[in-house]
């Protein structure tokens, strides 16, 4: 482990001051980055703390939608009444991940920016990892593949984007609220996460220094239904192989319109366009479903030890979209 120094941030123009030194990085509920500054994965010369921050508010919006601060707890979100009522399924993917004590420390922000578990990064032992070490190669192309990615991978890099929460907020079009040095501005969800392409290294769209300070939620669809579906090899404390977030506007059994993200699957947040052009009109019916299932992984390219992801992944979403609809 590295040595580093610690400064805790009164308000966050001296967290940002603090942050656009070289080398820095914010702590949120630590439950990700220390893990990989104890594993020399990563090694920030100065950790800014910022949980005195005043950005743990979750707020509704003037316009009906919802303001979730990036210091909000995941467990607090997941539990406010607002969320429950109105964005359940991000309630559920909360849930969904990590362990209760875990989600008491785990912040928005901290979620948001999760690094991947594709063992060839965490595990400094393996020489290869374009992300890790930019141009040393790609360990798991080869190697182990069974966890990775079928979808938005390149020649550089397989691995998956961990997070449950990042499949709801794609889903609701979430929009992610940032503060750095040149000011504010508001990055989409799906502009927020990078595909590796020839920058593995870049997780995110997050500039050097700046700071996540809030998500906001559209207002929710009147009468939405909605699922979140995890799969994974143990029933609790497991990050998915395949996880599908949908949400449902319908007109009896015939479905008006949809929104469909998947996770465990993909190397970011991943909405299936493809699947939710072809579902409003269909019934839901397991055929009519698996038939637009099919198309969220029209461009999958599975690796040689996950192929099981592809049909994985197109079950978690007719399973989503039939419980949902209260027809499973
Ligand atoms: C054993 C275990 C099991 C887990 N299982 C799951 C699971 O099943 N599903 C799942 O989704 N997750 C799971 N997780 C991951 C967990 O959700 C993340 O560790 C957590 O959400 C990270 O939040 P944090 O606040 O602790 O982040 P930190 O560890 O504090 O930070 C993570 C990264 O975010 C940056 N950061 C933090 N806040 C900000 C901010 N406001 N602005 C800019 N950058 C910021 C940090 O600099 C760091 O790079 C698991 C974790 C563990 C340890």
């Amino acid at each position: 482990m590295h040595a580093f120094t610690y400064t805790r941030a009164a308000d966050v123009g001296g967290a940002l001051q603090a942050g656009a030194a070289q080398g820095s990085a914010y702590l949120g509920g630590g439950t990700n980055l220390l893990d990989l500054i104890k594993g020399d994965v990563a090694q920030p010369l100065r950790l800014v703390d910022i949980n005195r921050l005043p950005l743990a508010q979750i707020r509704e919006l003037p316009g009906g939608g919802l303001s979730i601060g990036a210091l909000a707890r995941n467990s607090d979100t997941a539990n406010h009444a607002l969320v429950r009522q109105r964005y359940p399924v991000l309630s559920e993917a909360l849930l969904s991940g990590a362990s209760p004590q875990l989600r008491n420390m785990a912040t928005i922000g901290g979620n948001l920016m999760q690094r991947t578990r594709c063992p060839y990064f965490t595990d400094v032992g393996f020489a290869m990892c374009n992300k890790r070490n930019p141009g040393s190669g790609c360990g798991a192309l080869q190697g182990r593949n069974r966890m990775h990615a079928v979808l938005g991978g390149s020649e550089q890099c397989v691995a998956v984007n961990p997070s449950d929460m990042n499949v709801a907020l794609a889903a609701l079009d979430a929009t992610v609220l940032l503060r750095g040095p040149q000011g504010e501005r508001r990055v989409a969800l799906a502009e927020f996460h990078r595909v590796p392409g020839n920058s593995p290294e870049l997780d995110t769209n997050l500039l050097p220094g700046e700071l996540i300070t809030a998500v906001e939620l559209p207002p929710a669809w009147p009468n939405a239904r909605s699922r979140y579906i995890k799969v994974r090899d143990r029933a609790s404390y497991a990050f998915a192989l395949a996880s599908a977030a949908v949400l449902l506007d319908l007109d009896g059994q015939t479905i008006r319109a949809a929104r469909v993200a998947l996770g465990g699957v993909a190397t970011k947040p991943w909405r299936a366009t493809a699947t939710e052009r072809a579902l409003p009109g269909r019934r839901l019916d397991e055929g009519s479903l698996r038939a637009a299932a099919a198309l969220a992984v029209r461009e999958a390219h599975p690796l040689r030890e996950n192929a099981f992801k592809v049909e994985l992944a197109q079950r978690a979403i007719v399973r989503a979209l039939r419980e949902a609809g209260g027809v499973a």
